[in-house]
This record gives C-alpha cells, sequence and structure tokens, in this order.
C-alpha cells in the first residue's frame, strides 16, 4: 500500500539540494553539471520513487537488493539507473549484477570475486566503485586506503568489471573538519589511483557525502553525492 505524498513538497526538496549543489560546486569553480545526484530511496514506496524520478534527480541508490527488485519491478526509476550503494552479501550478487548500473559498495576482495563471475555469466562488464573505510571503523564495511592498490592489482586480472572510482562513509560522529580531512584523503586516493593506468580502471566517479555532508564533499572533489531525508524526508 503507498502512503499519501505531497509532491510540490518532494519538488521543493528536490530544487533546494540541486541549488545547495550549485552553490558548492561553484565556491569552488566546478560546474554542477560534473556532479551527479543519486537519491538514496532506501524505504521508500515506488510511488514516491517515480515521483522523484521525473525531478532533478540523475541516479538512484539502493541499499537493499529485494528494495531494489521491487522499485525496478514497479518501474520506480523510470529512465534513470539504479546504483546498489548497501552492503552486498556475495550470495545476493547475482541478483544485482546487471541491474545496477554501478555498484558503489565493493569493500572486499570476495565481493570483486563474485561480481566477476556473475558478469562473466551475463556476459556484460560490471562498473564498480571501492568503498574505503579511512575511520577504520571494524562495523564498517570497505577497505584500508592501504589495500586499495593491492585490491586493484587482483581486479586488473578479473574479467567482466571495470572500476569507476570510489565511494566513502566518513563516520557519523565526525564533526566538519574531520569529515572534510575524510574526503580530501580519498580524493586524494582518488588522484593516485587516476595515474596508475590499471587494466579495467576508468576512474570518474568519486561518490563521497549525505544529507548533512554533501555540500562539503562537492567542495571537497565529490562527483556523485547520494542524499536521502534531505529529499525524502526522515525515515522512521
Ligand atoms: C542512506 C544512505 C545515504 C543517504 O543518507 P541520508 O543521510 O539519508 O542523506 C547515503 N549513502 C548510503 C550508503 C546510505 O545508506
Amino acid at each position: 500500500m503507498s502512503r499519501p505524498f505531497d509532491t510540490s513538497e518532494l519538488q521543493r526538496r528536490v530544487d533546494a539540494v540541486r541549488e545547495k549543489i550549485d552553490r558548492s560546486a561553484m565556491k569552488v569553480g566546478r560546474q554542477s553539471k560534473d556532479i551527479l545526484l543519486c537519491a538514496a530511496c532506501k524505504a521508500q514506496d515506488s510511488a514516491v520513487v517515480r515521483a522523484s524520478a521525473e525531478m532533478g534527480i540523475d541516479a538512484f541508490g539502493e541499499n537493499r537488493m529485494q528494495e531494489m527488485a521491487l522499485h525496478l519491478n514497479e518501474e520506480a526509476y523510470l529512465d534513470k539507473p539504479c546504483h546498489f550503494i548497501g552492503h552486498l552479501q556475495t550470495n545476493k550478487v547475482k541478483f544485482v549484477a546487471g541491474k545496477a548500473a554501478l555498484i558503489q559498495s565493493v569493500g572486499s576482495v570476495r565481493l570483486f570475486d563474485a561480481i566477476s563471475s556473475a558478469a562473466v555469466k551475463l556476459g556484460i562488464t560490471q562498473d564498480v566503485l571501492i568503498e574505503i573505510n579511512l575511520g577504520r571503523e571494524e562495523s564498517k564495511a570497505g577497505i584500508a586506503k592501504e589495500e586499495l592498490f593491492p585490491l586493484m592489482d587482483h581486479a586488473a586480472a578479473l574479467s567482466g568489471i571495470r572500476v569507476r572510482g570510489l565511494m566513502v562513509i566518513p563516520p557519523v560522529m565526525a564533526d566538519e573538519k574531520e569529515t572534510r580531512i575524510y574526503f580530501q584523503e580519498t580524493h586524494a586516493l582518488m588522484e593516485r589511483l587516476k595515474t596508475q593506468g590499471y587494466e579495467n580502471c576508468l576512474p570518474d566517479t568519486l561518490s563521497m557525502g549525505m544529507s548533512d555532508t554533501f555540500e562539503w564533499a562537492i567542495e571537497e572533489g565529490a562527483t556523485l553525492v547520494r542524499v536521502g531525508r534531505s529529499i525524502y524526508g526522515e525515515r522512521n
């Protein structure tokens, strides 16, 4: 059952996020067309997702395979691509590969291998981002920055996979200064990745920033921001 919702309120929120993207980009001499808005639509009804797909959103970000399947089935994204941004279990990879235009949250060799074999079976190349865990939070997915280049060496030998860049989720408790440092470190890592000339790597996407942090992220070089609450409201 879909709950009633206010389309004009949704439009106002999307417009407000867009304006903030424009302002942050301008502040650092960047163009807002170089920053993708990925709407994190977890726990949203297909009707709400579909309404937002007609607004200024570039892609949708899903955390759960089941919700992605439902939204796809109900054609909620219209013609917009869908990204997978949540924790992905290796046994669920076959349900996500080929459906998500980009899997943003690849943080282990095992996941790389599973995505590669699923993609080879489908005869596709799956675009992915590597999730970096700079906070070294045990509860959080992602790899430490020292592990990035060993992981890239491993990925270079795999078929069916193409690394498009990096994704980071700083610790929720970090303040502005700390959060910006996480973004700067990830940006620096991305710049190093670009100079390495790896096989299976076309690094053009730096995914950083959520509702409370996307403006800082853009100032620090993000090319994609993942915004949920500022578009859909607080989750219950
Ligand atoms: C939910 C989520 C977001 C969006 O967070 P908000 O605070 O709602 O903007 C971004 N990235 C990931 C990985 C998420 O799970």
